[in-house]
């Protein structure tokens, strides 16, 4: 965490904190997603960091760029891109009823459709799609984010395709 200073907060989960920070070098803002490991499990200690491996081979304009990783003091780190429009449920929330236009809602539909091919290339699953998962950027482009529970397609996958579970 040297090369960063923390600004702030900005989100909390199952997984731990999601912190916006500014990087020493070059003053470019940033999130880490911090993950508490030391508790865990060895396997559950893998599965975190299945989703930095996930993050780390993903590289399209509408998936939140990952930058790096690193395990400090029990903790893992996962820096990635921000998007300064926050999340789509937060935008949708703060509309309070006011509706979007059928163009807004197909421009952002198309990038996650685009994300998702992306994704589905590369047999991953995201499983994990909704508003809260879908970040926006300070020029309106939409970005597919948070592979916590993402999963690489395997046999098992394959023949249940149609279930909700793997849905995504
Ligand atoms: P989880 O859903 O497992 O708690 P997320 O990766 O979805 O973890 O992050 C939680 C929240 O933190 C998001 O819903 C969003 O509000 C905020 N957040 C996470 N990553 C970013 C990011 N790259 N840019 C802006 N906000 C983010
Ligand atoms: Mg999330």
């Amino acid at each position: 965490m040297d090369k960063y200073e923390k600004v702030k907060k900005i989100g909390e989960g199952s997984f731990g904190k999601a912190i916006l920070v500014k990087s020493k070098d070059h003053g470019h803002q940033y999130v880490i997603k911090e993950i508490g490991i030391s508790g865990m499990s060895s396997k559950e200690r893998q599965e975190s960091r299945k989703e930095v491996a996930v993050l780390a081979n993903m590289s399209h304009p509408n998936i939140v760029q990952y930058k790096e990783s690193f395990e400090e003091d029990g903790c893992l780190y996962i820096v990635m891109d921000y998007c300064e429009g926050g999340d789509l449920f937060k935008k949708i929330n703060s509309q309070k009823g006011v509706l979007f236009s059928e163009a807004q809602i197909l421009d952002w539909f198309v990038q996650i459709c685009l994300a998702l091919k992306h994704v589905h290339d590369r047999k991953i699953l995201h499983r994990d799609i909704k508003s809260q998962n879908i970040f926006l950027t300070k020029d309106g482009t939409v970005q597919l984010g948070d592979f916590g529970i993402a999963r690489v397609l395997n046999r098992y996958a394959h023949c249940c395709l149609n279930s909700p579970a793997v849905f995504h």
